[in-house]
């Protein structure tokens, strides 16, 4: 008899883990992926779509996806774990050996006045309102993580007319080095950036009043779906589906998850942000994982880090932070526009290691995480990497 992978997300964990699951050729295993969208949609890229550097941020699944992968364009509306079954939006449903979790972060709400651009239907409403604005209007960008700097920087570049502001209510991308800080605020106001740091930002009332803006970015954190709570699924306070190390969820020998939707509950894993750097490597692990379990293997514990963070600052202007695998920041940095071209690398990289793993099952790899010597015994299997 078959068995049934349903993946839910088609973003950038979901579409690596499908790629692996259906690249190895498993006999039997039908893969599906469940996701609205008729195209994969490039969120590193939006900030580039909303200040109109780039014209379309979406790619055609099928220049993506393993041909073996069954795509459902709809939404997971409920899981039921007890009768391993997952409710969608159209009626249907569906019935799943394994699942993986992989509906991503761009659920959250905007005050009024305000537009999230993290997903593409509130960078669409972006970009066509920064277009129609006249020259001297005010642009205000809220937030102080990187997609609020690299949004403000861009539209300052496509915009030279327009006057754009960055509100955050703290540092401006705290987790960088010092050095790095303030080369990227430097670069910020070069592009003609205007910055506002350490005031929260009023949002009783229409935001746009209480910054004299004409268009009011909103870049203050992602939201995840609440469809892990709403299904009785253990989630972290922020709502994402919490997992032990081997991105399995607890008590739930047939559910992982991956990516910013989900979350190891487990405090040696703290450093891992949310990110598409985080999300693509747990989308691999956790497919592993499943195949695993098919062979009546034990998980292997996750275990990815960073190297490094690109920042871009406009098409021409960008900073590189050198990391340790645990996400803090070493001396090392670089500027300008070797750190733009580097950016743009990395950005091209995405896609080309989803395309890597649709011909070859494993043929994605990623950094190692720090020494898991300092992990606690939160973990209910013994789990190895081999
Ligand atoms: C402007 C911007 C720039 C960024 N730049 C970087 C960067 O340079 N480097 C970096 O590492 N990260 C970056 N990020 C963050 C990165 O985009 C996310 O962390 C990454 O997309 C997370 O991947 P994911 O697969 O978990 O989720 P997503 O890519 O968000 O994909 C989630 C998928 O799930 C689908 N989905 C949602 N609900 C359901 C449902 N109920 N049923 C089925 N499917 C559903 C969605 O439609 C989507 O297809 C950036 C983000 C933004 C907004």
């Amino acid at each position: 008899m078959g068995t049934t992978a349903v993946v839910l997300g088609g973003g950038y964990a979901g579409v690596m883990a499908a790629n692996r699951l259906a690249a190895s050729g498993r006999p039997g295993l039908d893969v599906v992926l469940v996701t609205p969208e008729e195209r994969f949609v490039e969120r590193i890229r939006l900030h580039e779509y909303t200040a109109g550097t780039r014209a379309d941020a979406t790619v055609d699944y099928g220049s993506l996806l393993h041909p073996g992968v069954r795509r459902i364009a709809d939404a997971a509306v409920r899981i039921r774990p007890e009768r391993r079954t997952v409710q969608l939006a159209g009626g249907t449903g569906l019935a799943y050996d394994y699942l993986l979790y992989a509906v991503g972060s761009a659920a959250g709400t905007a005050p009024d006045g305000a537009v999230r651009m993290e997903h593409l239907e509130g960078a669409a409403v972006a970009r066509t309102q920064l277009a129609a604005l006249p020259a001297g209007a005010h642009v205000a960008v809220v937030g102080g993580g990187l997609t609020a700097v690299e949004t403000a920087a861009e539209t300052a570049g496509n915009f030279g007319s327009l006057q754009v502001s960055l509100h955050s209510a703290g540092p401006v991308v705290p987790g960088l080095g010092v050095q790095t800080r303030r080369s990227v605020e430097k670069s910020l106001r070069r592009a003609g950036v205007e910055l506002h740091s350490g005031t929260p930002v009023r949002t009783d009332g229409d935001v746009r009043t209480g910054l004299g803006a004409d268009v009011v970015l909103w870049c203050a954190g992602f939201g995840v779906p609440e469809l892990a709570a709403a299904s009785g699924l253990p989630v972290n306070d922020g709502g994402r589906l919490s997992l032990d190390p081997a991105l399995r969820v607890r008590g739930q020998d047939r559910i992982y998850g991956a990516g910013d939707a989900a979350v190891i509950d487990d405090p040696f894993y703290d450093y891992l942000r949310m990110c598409c750097a985080a999300a693509m490597p747990m989308g691999a692990e956790a497919a592993g994982n499943i195949l695993r379990a098919l062979d009546g293997k034990d998980g292997m514990r996750h275990d990815s880090g960073f190297r490094g963070l690109c920042i871009s600052l406009g098409r021409s202007d960008g900073a590189v932070q050198f990391l340790s695998a645990d996400d803090s920041p070493t001396r090392f940095h670089l500027h300008g526009r070797t750190a733009a071209v580097q950016k743009e690398i990395i950005s091209r990289m995405t896609l080309r290691w989803i395309r890597g793993e649709a011909k070859r099952s494993g043929a994605y790899t990623w950094p190692t995480g720090p020494q898991t010597g300092k992990a606690t015994t939160a973990n209910t299997a013994p789990m190895t990497r081999s």
